[in-house]
């Protein structure tokens, strides 16, 4: 039961992984992807209406971390 928990746990992982890796930028959820909102400017996006996903940041602080350590 706790073993089959963690397999879907981790396959959900590596798909994620996956995505974040084939595709970086995801749409913007607080103006649909049109870089505005209902105040004008989308602070969030900073107007591209492009976001980072989570998954990529994490990527590349690991890579910033790894690289400033092997220096
Ligand atoms: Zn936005």
């Amino acid at each position: 039961m706790t073993l089959s928990l963690a397999a879907t746990a981790l396959s959900w992982l590596i798909a994620y992984a996956l995505v974040c890796w084939a595709h970086p930028f995801g749409r913007c959820w607080w103006c649909k992807a049109d870089g505005r909102n209902a105040a004008g400017y989308c602070n969030a996006c900073n107007g591209s209406g492009r976001r980072k996903r989570l998954g990529r940041r994490l990527y590349e602080a690991i890579r910033r971390e790894y690289r400033d350590g092997t220096k």
